[in-house]
């Protein structure tokens, strides 16, 4: 195939992956790789935030990608757990101040239940993760992976080579790293911090440092003062990023990684790593996917503004795989996310699908073949036939007011949304999409999504309506008894009262969402009289 006949991004990207002929900065040739090592990663010492899974599930859209070309690629996750804590998050004790400048492994786990600190949140990491990915990965801890040895090799060359690494990097620096820069950066043996140890100098492969104080953004790390002496092949320390993102990528044999777009940049560590990784490991440098983070109304996610949305939060709203489909959808032109847009997302998904089961066409074929396979790459297991549909919107109202799935069944069989048998897994899809929806209209949604119905007209209501509005409303009691009608007959139906009573529209409008919802605007009024019952909206409308 040529190029141009992959339409989807991740096709793209395995493609180049396979295709690719040379090293990017040396241009050697590149021999067909024995490995593809798809690398997603995460450190641990943050928020875990449905943005923070956008790496993992665009990598494993590449690792799916290269299996539907033949290969047979390796999906791994890294734990960055030698990062230091930066902060103490909520709900951990004040007294973990002393822990700050440590590796979170190194941590005791706050809540008493695993070995360390990282080990607690990495069980809860891959937890969420299972619920958002379906391949298996294969999990390493960049911890053990020292302790090991297992980076001893990359080490060594990168120790015998650090005029080269340091050539390679300062040619983006204004000012050159000093003499007693080394890409080891040793923990302190008397306190056991990563951040304070301080290097002064490299003699005869082991690294000195003296233990002191480091600023972060808003806390300290306390150094306790010791001057020591490190053997880096003895595993306690760690490379520094730019010298340990490349020693990853030569150790796993990583074909392709995320990066966010700020990685695009000339200079940017991804590049860096990439010319270290080509001229001193004599690896070529991954594919990067890069991507742009998701903003919530506009903004970063930031535990500070109050805005992260929790994967556990997204759960009870929507599946995962629309979390997926979201990500999936574009990689670099992603529009910022707010609850609002919800429906409109559940109504593309569900466009989506219809097109993938062959229920819908569009003129541009390309378009659909492209739809089709976005679609089947944000599942986590496909269907063999197409999952019932509710539009969103439509299941918001209906969940409000009905809270037993029964009944609203029964609607859903009234307004054409059911045609079908309904099978048990039928059921179970109307459940859960009533479930979402009625969660989303009760904790996020804007006032115009509330429902809620009186029995009978408001008194003070009532006194708002003029006599030609009540009569129409009456005249529409009337003529809903008269005989059962569907949507497009309830819809000329309202028309021609509202042309028979020379009210406009507005007025007419006006009046039928106070009388029904004690509101002066709602849904559909057509989908709203179906979805209340003929009889229930005329009993409701003679009480005027
Ligand atoms: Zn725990
Ligand atoms: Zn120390």
């Amino acid at each position: 195939m040529r190029k141009s006949d992959f339409l989807f991004w991740a096709d793209r990207i395995a493609n180049d992956i396979s295709e690719r002929k040379s090293f990017h900065f040396i241009g050697k040739p590149i021999q067909k790789p024995k490995k593809y090592t798809i690398k997603t990663s995460a450190s641990l010492s943050g928020v875990l935030h449905i943005g923070r899974l956008s790496d993992t599930i665009r990598g494993e859209s590449v690792y799916k990608a290269l299996l539907d070309q033949g290969k047979k690629p390796e999906f791994i996750w890294v734990a960055e757990d030698m990062d230091p804590l930066r902060k103490i998050p909520k709900g951990v004790p004040e007294s973990y101040s002393k822990f700050i400048g440590m590796p979170v492994t190194d941590i005791p786990d706050p809540e008493g239940c695993h070995d360390s600190y990282a080990e607690h949140y990495m069980s809860e990491y891959i937890h969420v993760m299972k619920e958002f990915v379906s391949s298996d990965m294969k999990i390493f801890s960049m911890r053990k992976e020292y302790k090991k040895g297992n980076f001893n090799p990359y080490i060594k060359i990168l120790l015998e080579n650090t005029e080269k690494l340091k050539e390679i990097q300062n040619k983006y620096r204004s000012k050159p790293l000093p003499d007693t820069w080394s890409p080891w950066q040793p923990i302190c043996e008397n306190c056991g911090k990563i951040i304070t140890p301080r290097v002064t100098g490299v003699r005869d492969g082991l690294v000195c440092y003296k233990c002191m104080d480091y600023r972060f953004e808003k806390t300290i790390a306390k150094g306790c003062g010791h001057e020591g002496v490190n053997n880096p092949l003895e595993g306690n320390g760690k490379l520094v990023w730019k010298s340990e993102w490349a020693s990853q990528w030569a150790r796993w044999e990583v074909v392709s990684e995320g990066a966010g777009k700020e990685y695009q940049v000339p200079g940017s560590a991804f590049w860096i790593n990439g010319e270290i990784a080509e001229k001193i490991l004599g690896f070529p440098m991954p594919v990067p996917i890069f991507y742009e983070h998701l903003m919530i109304n506009g903004e970063k996610m930031s535990a500070s503004k109050g805005n992260v949305v929790y994967p556990a939060e997204w759960l009870k709203v929507a599946p995962p795989e629309l979390l997926r489909f979201m990500y999936n959808k574009k990689l670099m032109k992603m529009r910022s996310f707010s609850w609002d847009y919800l429906p409109n997302l559940y109504d593309d998904y569900n466009n989506h699908e219809k097109i993938y089961y062959g229920v819908a066409h569009i003129k541009n074929k390309k378009e659909e073949l492209h739809m089709k396979r976005l679609y089947e790459i944000s599942q986590l297991k496909l269907s063999s036939s197409m999952p019932l549909q509710i539009p969103f919107d439509f299941a918001a109202m209906l969940s409000q007011i009905f809270q037993e799935h029964e009944k609203a069944i029964e609607v859903l069989r009234r307004t054409g949304h059911i045609k079908r048998k309904l099978s048990k897994k039928d059921i179970e899809r109307i459940k859960s999409m009533l479930g979402y929806a009625r969660n989303w209209a009760l904790t996020y949604a804007q006032e115009k999504y509330r429902i809620s119905l009186p029995e009978k007209p408001q008194e003070e209501t009532l006194k708002e309506l003029s006599e030609p509005q009540r009569s129409a409303l009456k005249q529409l009691g009337k003529r809903l008894r008269e005989k059962s009608m569907d949507e497009k007959e309830i819809y000329s139906l309202l028309w021609d009262i509202i042309k028979s009573s020379g009210l406009s529209a507005p007025e007419f409008f006006e009046a039928a969402y106070l009388v029904l919802l004690n509101k002066r605007s709602g849904p559909r009024l057509t989908t709203l009289i179906l979805v209340i019952g003929q009889e229930k909206t005329a009993r409701i409308l003679e009480q005027i």
